[in-house]
Formats: C-alpha cells, structure tokens, sequence
C-alpha cells in the first residue's frame, strides 16, 4: 500500500473574525507537536478574511498548520465583483482552496462545470483544490450514492491531466451527514471512497489513484475518527463543526492516540 499522507483539514464555514481566527490557530500550535505534524498534515480553511491574520502566526516549516481558502474564483483576474482569484491566495501562501462544498453547490448553485473550472484555476496557482462531491439524503435512500458521487467526480476533473490529479485532494462529504451529528458509518465512507479511486484508476491510471487523498466529511468528531481513518480508502477528514474547537480538533489530528 503506498504511503498517503493523512489530512486533517479544518472548515471553519463562515465563523471566527480575524481576532478570533489568531486566538483559535494559537491554541492549535500550542498543542500540537512535532509528531503529530509527522503523523498528519494539518490545515485550517478560514474565512477570507482571516487568513492573511493566520498567515502571520504561522512558520514555514514543516512542523507547522497549512491553511487554505473556502473558494475561489474560476478566473484570473478582472470585473468579478466579490470573488478572489487563486494568484490572489498564492500570494498568501495558501496550500489549499475548497472546491464544491455542498454549502457552495446548494445555496450558490454551484455545478460541476463551475466546480471543474475552480479546480482547474486552484491547479494553475499551484493550490491544491479540496474538491468537495457527495450525494443528498434522497439519494442514499434510494442506493444511488456511488453512482451520483462518481458523476461528480468525472464533472469535476474533466480535461484535468494526471501530473494535477496526483496533488489533488478529494473529499467524500455525504450532505445529509454535514452538520448534522448522523455520521456516515466506516463502510458507507469506505464504500465511496473505494469508488472515487477506483474511477481515478479508470479515468488516469493505478499510480495517481494511489497518490490521490480521498478524506470523509460529515460529523467527524475526536470520538468517530478513528474508526473512519481505519478504512482503508480513508486518507483524512474535513471537519466543519469539531474544528471550530481546538481541543476536539487537536483530538482528531491524533487520532491514533
Ligand atoms: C463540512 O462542512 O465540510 C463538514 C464536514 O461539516 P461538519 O463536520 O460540521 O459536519
């Protein structure tokens, strides 16, 4: 099996002014240690408005929390009024921007034509995007979860080449478990997660399904994350509601404890 690294990456929604965001990343880096930054990768995904503050807390070596931003614009620059370009989050270092969260699909009408066209901008900045797929409630009733999941991921990575695949993330976030404290059990996440690579596979090649971090999103907790990081296509979280605290947050990056 080769080695992926986890990520435990932190969406902190639209919470935490710029104040708050530097007293929540404080409390994070007292915490944690060299060994955990060994273990996982840690990454919190402010507001806008809170990242350059995060940036000047953090140092640029490896042992330290990578951030990243909730979206970004599909275009280089110019009369967008309101949306922020992936050379403008370069510039502040940003390791990562989320693509297609389920928030962003519902209450923006995002598609994955829009979504594909975000990962795309992300990849040309040397950001990697967060690229955000999963089936609503009816959906999962009706058993149709693997096939709406993999329709996305085909939207979202359309006329993406290999060498961008291999650094991007995914992360299989199941709309009716966001937010919602019902979290997907280890084999419905699995379930998924084994699909996307297994498409990755089919789409590219067994080398960059290999590479690609597929992370589970819904209700991840200190006391659920285990069990989710046991599954063998599980290569890390994205926590909306739990990263908000610094001591569950902590909890879940060791996971392994
Ligand atoms: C999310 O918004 O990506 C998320 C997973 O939220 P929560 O952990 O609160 O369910």
């Amino acid at each position: 099996t080769p080695a992926r690294k986890p990520l435990m990456a932190g969406n902190w929604k639209m919470n935490n002014n710029h104040l708050e965001a530097i007293a929540l990343v404080q409390k994070m880096a007292f915490a944690l240690k060299e060994a955990d930054f060994e273990a996982v990768d840690v990454a919190v995904i402010p507001p806008f408005t809170a990242i350059r503050s995060v940036q000047t807390l953090i140092d640029a070596d490896k042992y330290a929390i990578q951030y990243g931003a909730q979206d970004v614009s599909p275009h280089a620059s110019g009369a967008y009024t309101g949306d922020i370009s992936a050379a403008m989050l370069a510039k502040l270092r940003c390791s990562y921007a989320v693509v297609g969260h389920s928030e962003r699909r519902q209450y923006h009408r995002e598609d994955d034509a829009l979504v594909n066209a975000k990962a795309k901008a992300a990849l040309a900045a040397d950001i990697t995007p967060i690229l955000c797929v999963g089936e609503g409630l009816d959906v999962r009733k009706a058993g149709g979860q693997v096939a709406h999941v993999l329709a996305q991921v085909d939207g979202a990575l359309e006329k993406i080449p290999a060498d961008q695949v291999r650094r991007t993330v995914i992360a299989y976030e199941p709309v009716w478990a966001i937010g919602t404290g019902e979290v997907a059990t280890p084999q419905d996440a699995q379930e998924v997660c084994a699909a996307i690579r297994t498409r990755l596979a089919e789409l590219y090649d067994g080398g960059v399904a290999d590479e690609v971090r597929i992370l589970y999103g819904g209700s991840v907790k200190g006391g659920n994350v285990a069990k989710l990081m046991a599954q063998a296509d599980v290569d890390g979280a994205l926590v909306g509601g739990a990263s908000l605290d610094p001591g569950e947050f902590v909890k879940i990056c060791r996971y392994r404890d």
